[in-house]
């Protein structure tokens, strides 16, 4: 089968899934409680049986690397299974997936007995109070169960994923680093990024760039250097502190992009094949793989 190789050469090894656009929190952001949703049907989100499928033909175009996303992953029933089934597919390296964390104390053991190799926490406050302001919940004591639970179930490398909110969480940069000194992860802090039309105002206000926090820490922090870090593991350069178990960084979609590196093409949980995340043009996939009689899954019509 022809190679997903892109107008400019990129050979493209990464699909990025969502499975559902349900999540149980409501940040600010991305899902704002004011903001109200129109949830996509539940006969429109494709069953795990049409995933299977599309990513099977993905595979023999060339795709290696998986990351499942949402909405919040974990809270669409029977994933662990769905995993099961995704890693018995041969020519699949890597099974990632980006959480909230919620639902990892409970979810990791089974999760990494499934197969899923590695986790991206979502986590943008460490203090209690601000965790429930930026998310709408109370919930960041389980956020960080769910973090020991990754590393205990060695999902790792476990990278933490801090959106940078300024007036908001800007105060907390260094306490975010010192996280990095007795835990071996990976803090990511990532610019916000312009979203939709409705969020485009609190997303303008509360932007800051990387770069500035970057050089602010120089100052900041004395000993620290620079890491390289295995290529295909995602748009970010790390530094680490001395003695430090583990390292941080930057995801500079906004300010610096990376597409010339880019190697990702995203499906939506409606079906759609999105081949760039800053533009709207996507190929539906569902239409055609309906057309297929569900007894080529191994399944009857109902
Ligand atoms: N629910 C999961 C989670 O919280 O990680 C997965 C989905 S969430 C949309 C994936 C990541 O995108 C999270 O780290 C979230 O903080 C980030 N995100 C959402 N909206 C963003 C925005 N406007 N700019 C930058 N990052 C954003």
């Amino acid at each position: 089968m022809e190679k997903l190789i892109d107008s400019y050469g990129r050979q493209i090894i990464y699909l990025r899934i969502s499975l559902t656009d349900r999540c149980n929190f409501r940040c600010i952001y991305c899902s704002p409680v004011e903001q109200k949703f129109h949830f996509i049907e539940h006969e429109q989100i494709l069953r795990f049986e049409e995933i299977l499928e599309i990513v099977r033909v993905a595979v023999e175009m060339g795709i290696t690397n998986i990351r499942l996303t949402g909405g919040e992953p974990l809270v669409r029933k029977g994933v662990t299974d769905f995993i099961r089934q995704l890693r018995m597919i041969k020519g699949l390296e890597d099974i990632s997936m980006t959480t909230n964390g919620f639902y990892l104390s409970e979810m990791a053991q089974s999760l990494k007995g499934a197969g899923l190799d590695r986790v991206n926490i979502s986590i943008d406050s460490l203090d209690r109070e601000k965790f429930k302001e930026i998310t709408g919940f109370d919930g960041l004591p389980r956020v960080l169960e769910g973090i020991e639970a990754a590393l205990k179930e060695e999902l790792t490398p476990v990278k933490i994923n801090v959106v940078l909110l300024k007036g908001i969480n800007d105060d907390e940069i260094d306490n975010f680093i010192k996280l990095t000194i007795d835990k071996p992860v990976s803090v990511r802090f990532i610019e916000l990024m312009p979203t939709n039309d409705v969020l485009k105002g609190i997303n303008e206000e509360r932007f800051i760039s990387a770069q500035k926090v970057q050089t602010e820490i120089q100052k900041k922090f004395e000993n620290i250097k620079h890491v390289l870090v295995e290529k295909g593991y995602g748009p970010a350069s790390y530094y680490q502190l001395r003695d430090a178990k583990g390292v941080f960084g930057f995801i500079t979609a906004v300010s610096q992009h990376f597409c010339g590196e880019c190697n990702r093409i995203r499906l939506t949980a409606e079906g759609n094949l999105r081949p760039c995340l800053f533009s709207v043009k996507e190929l539906e996939l569902k239409k055609k793989l309906r057309e297929i009689p569900l007894d080529q899954y191994g399944l009857r019509n109902e």
